[in-house]
């Protein structure tokens, strides 16, 4: 593997075919790449589900006692194997001493949230003292746009996605509306140039340079969820900053899925959510970024107990100590319950790195696009040939690990058979399949499994 580094995962493909004597497409490949695969023993930290126990599955057409093919970790991620350890113990300390719990045993659940902040740092690119684990995430950005978003008459438009996540288009739209404003004049969607599905970054810096002086606040995602595209958040940091706005992200599929450097970026704030690629568990604890640079100036609108202090807290004197930055921005105190599968994660991210991690997903993202185009590719000479488009930029520093697959024939039937097959995705209307092999659990043999089983779903011979 030490001769493949530094190629495209084009060029890994066919040499490591060359080596084998095989095809490129054959499942051969794979087995070598996972061989060589330095984190493939992440994988065993997580359950993944078997195909029998997925409720879509056809057991008349595939063996139900193989490991589902799970690539839908931009939705849910998996469950980390020490998850049930750590809410067992969780439980036992609450059936054994009740309200002692909040200051003794491993996790005291008056700051175990805290400890875990540290760890979260890391994943994004942060200081310790930069990140907040608290609440959910649209309730998190609404508490960071409370403080970030001070609009005037002369500023007070906000940037964002045209086809943003459907909670940030509302909690943009309601900030607006809070500070009596018309998000009809103050939301700046960007929209892609006609015929294309992505945003330029050259139009996304230049609709900055232009609007800038009006504009309050600029609130991308960090990965688009529908497109896969990951932004150039440096870039549209500083381009944004230089016109005396503010910048936020959206990091819901960033987080654990791009490498992210906020605090060297300058980013103002951030806040993501926990259960998508950091493997929480359905609701899990959000997280929150304010830059050090905040620290001392930008102050909650809302305050709660949970940002006064930790030392004097419980003396409850009413008169609030509130924590520098992020920290001051918690309100209540949060469920230990929550705290157990985020820990259970982070420490499996803790064995590795998002470098590493990058590392890998580009190489998986980049064969499942080989193989995609292979088999899909829009041929003139065929013309009644199913066909899959790639809406995700092909540039590997454009997107994440998902790939977001448009289909020429109708994308119902392609998902149910996907699905009964004991393959695990994610269909939006009107025509794409989001595809996300995720580097923490997923193989290069569930990339081709995928494949061989998309063969099956389009009604094509993949031989
Ligand atoms: C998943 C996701 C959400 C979900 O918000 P919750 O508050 O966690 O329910 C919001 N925004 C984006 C961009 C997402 O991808």
């Amino acid at each position: 593997m030490e001769q493949l580094s530094g190629l495209s995962a084009r060029e890994t493909v066919e040499r490591v075919a060359a080596l084998l004597g095989c095809h490129p497409t054959s499942e051969q490949v794979a087995a070598f790449l996972d061989h060589h695969d330095e984190l493939r023993h992440l994988r065993e930290k997580f359950f993944v589900p078997k195909i029998a126990d997925l409720p879509t599955s056809d057991l008349s057409l595939v063996d139900g006692t193989q490991d589902s093919i799970y690539l839908v970790g931009n939705s849910l991620g998996l469950q980390p194997k020490t998850v049930k350890k750590y809410l067992d113990e969780e439980l036992d300390k609450w059936a054994k001493m009740g309200v002692h719990g909040h200051t003794e045993g491993s996790r005291p659940w008056a700051w175990a949230e805290n400890d875990l902040e540290a760890l979260m740092a890391r994943v994004v690119g942060a200081q310790p003292e930069e990140v907040a684990l608290m609440n959910g995430l649209t309730v998190n950005l609404h508490l960071l746009m409370l403080s970030f978003y001070r609009p005037t008459a002369a500023r007070h438009k906000i940037v964002l996605e045209d086809k943003a996540f459907p909670s940030d288009h509302y909690a943009v739209e309601s900030q607006i509306r809070l500070r009596g404003f018309d998000p009809e004049e103050s939301m700046l969607l960007l929209k892609h140039r006609p015929d294309e599905e992505t945003l330029r970054t050259e139009d996304i810096l230049d609709l900055i340079e232009k609007e800038g002086s009006s504009v309050a606040l600029v609130m991308l995602s960090g990965v688009q969820y529908y497109t896969g595209q990951l932004f150039n958040m440096a870039a549209i940091t500083k381009a944004a900053q230089k016109q005396g706005c503010l910048v936020g992200f959206d990091l819901a599929h960033a987080a654990g899925n791009a490498e992210l450097k906020l605090h060297d970026w300058g980013v103002d704030f951030a806040c993501w959510c926990s259960y998508k690629y950091l493997n929480s568990g359905c609701g899990g604890i959000a997280g929150a970024f304010v830059h050090e640079k905040h620290q001392h100036t930008v102050k909650p609108a809302l305050t709660g107990w949970w940002g006064h202090n930790l030392k004097t807290r419980f003396d409850m004197n009413n008169e609030l100590e509130l924590q520098p930055g992020v920290k001051g921005f918690r309100l209540s105190n949060q469920s230990v319950f929550l705290v157990c599968p985020l820990q259970a994660s982070l420490e499996v991210f803790n064995m590795t790195s998002m470098q590493m991690l990058r590392k890998k997903s580009m190489l998986l993202t980049g064969y499942l696009e080989y193989l995609i185009g292979h088999y899909y590719h829009e041929d003139p000479a065929h013309p009644g040939r199913p066909h899959v488009r790639i809406i995700t930029p092909s540039d590997p520093q454009q997107r994440g690990c998902q790939l977001s697959l448009s289909f020429s024939v109708p994308i119902d039937t392609v998902f149910r058979e996907l699905e009964k097959r004991g393959v695990a995705c994610d269909m939006r209307h009107p025509s794409v399949l989001r595809i996300a092999p995720v580097p923490l659990y997923n193989s290069f043999s569930d990339v081709h499994r995928f494949i061989e089983n998309l063969g099956a779903a389009v009604g094509t011979n993949c031989q």
